[in-house]
C-alpha cells in the first residue's frame, strides 16, 4: 500500500495537532505545518514521528513553499487539512477592518490557495482528501462574531465549488463544523464574552455556552479526529462537498 501523506495547517496545538497525532497512528506521514515556530518545535518534541514545516497562511508565497518542500521531501501529497484558525469577538460596530479582513485571508483565502497549489498534484494521483475545518458559526449566526462567522461561511461555500471541480476524479473534499471544542480558541473567548454578557468569566461555561449545547459539553478534539479519520477512509469516498456537523446538538434546536 502507498505510504499516505498528509498536510495539516494551524496543527501546532489544538484540533490540528490532534488530528496531526491520529492520522500519523493511522500510518500516514505527517507534516504539521503553523506560523508558530516555537508551538511548532515543542509538538515535534512532544510526537517525533510528525514533521514539521512553518507556514504562515496568511502569505500565498509561504503557501507555495510549503507545498513545493512536501513535493521534493515526500515526493507527493494524499490528504490536505485547512484548519489554521483565530477568533475575534467584538460588535460590528468597534470591529477592527485590519482583523476582519485578516480572518478571511486566514480562513478562506489561504484555503484557496491551498487548494489551488494542492489539486493538480491530487488529480495526477487521481486521488485526494482534502478536509476544511469550518465551525457551526459557517452554518448559523453568532452576535459579535462577525470576521469568524463570514470566513466560516465562506470556507463552506469554497468546499462545496472544490468539491464539484473534483467529483470525478478521486478526490473529496468536505468541511467539518464543529461546536464547542475544549482548546485554547474557545477558552481565550471567555474574557470577552464575560464582558460583552457583563458576568464572571467562571460563570460562561454555566451561562453563556451550555444553554446553546443540548449535550452540556464542550467537544474533545479527538472527536474531531476520528471524524478526520472516517472522512479519509476508503468508506467515506462517496462523500463529498458536505458540511458535516459535530456540536453536541447546537445546530438542531
Ligand atoms: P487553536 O487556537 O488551539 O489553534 C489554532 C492554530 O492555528 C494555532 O496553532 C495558531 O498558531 C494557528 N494559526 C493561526 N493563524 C495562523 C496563520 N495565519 N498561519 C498559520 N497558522 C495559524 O484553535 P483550535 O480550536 O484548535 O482551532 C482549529 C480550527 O478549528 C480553527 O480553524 C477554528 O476556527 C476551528 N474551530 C474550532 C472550534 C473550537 O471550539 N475550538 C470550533 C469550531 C471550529
Amino acid at each position: 500500500m502507498v505510504q499516505k501523506i498528509a498536510l495539516i495547517t494551524g496543527a501546532a496545538q489544538g484540533i490540528g495537532f490532534e488530528i496531526a497525532k491520529e492520522l500519523s497512528n493511522s500510518g500516514m506521514t505527517v507534516i504539521i505545518s503553523d506560523k508558530n515556530e516555537e508551538r511548532l518545535k515543542e509538538a515535534i518534541t512532544e510526537r517525533p514521528d510528525l514533521k514539521y514545516l512553518l507556514c504562515d497562511v496568511s502569505n500565498e508565497d509561504q503557501i507555495k513553499e510549503t507545498i513545493d518542500s512536501v513535493i521534493s521531501q515526500f515526493g507527493a501529497l494524499h490528504v490536505m487539512i485547512n484548519n489554521a484558525g483565530f477568533q475575534h469577538v467584538s460588535m460590528i460596530e468597534e470591529f477592527d477592518t485590519e482583523i476582519f479582513e485578516l480572518m478571511q485571508k486566514v480562513m478562506v483565502v489561504g484555503p484557496f490557495i491551498f487548494m489551488k497549489y494542492a489539486l493538480p498534484i491530487m488529480k495526477q494521483q487521481n486521488f485526494g482528501r482534502i478536509i476544511n475545518i469550518a465551525s457551526i458559526n459557517g452554518l448559523v449566526g453568532f452576535a459579535g462574531k462577525a470576521g469568524y462567522n463570514t470566513a466560516k461561511h465562506g470556507v463552506i461555500g469554497l468546499t462545496k465549488v472544490a468539491a464539484l471541480e473534483t467529483a470525478a476524479i478521486g478526490i473529496t473534499v468536505n468541511a467539518i463544523c464543529p461546536g464547542y471544542v475544549d482548546t485554547e480558541l474557545v477558552r481565550n473567548q471567555f474574557q470577552d464574552l464575560a464582558k460583552t454578557r457583563n458576568i464572571a468569566v467562571e460563570d460562561v461555561l454555566e451561562q453563556v455556552l451550555y444553554p446553546l449545547v443540548p449535550q452540556k459539553r464542550l467537544i474533545d478534539v479527538s472527536e474531531i479526529a476520528a471524524l478526520v479519520i472516517y472522512l479519509c477512509s476508503d468508506a467515506a469516498k462517496g462523500m463529498t462537498g458536505q458540511a458535516v456537523v459535530l456540536d453536541g446538538g447546537y445546530t438542531v434546536q
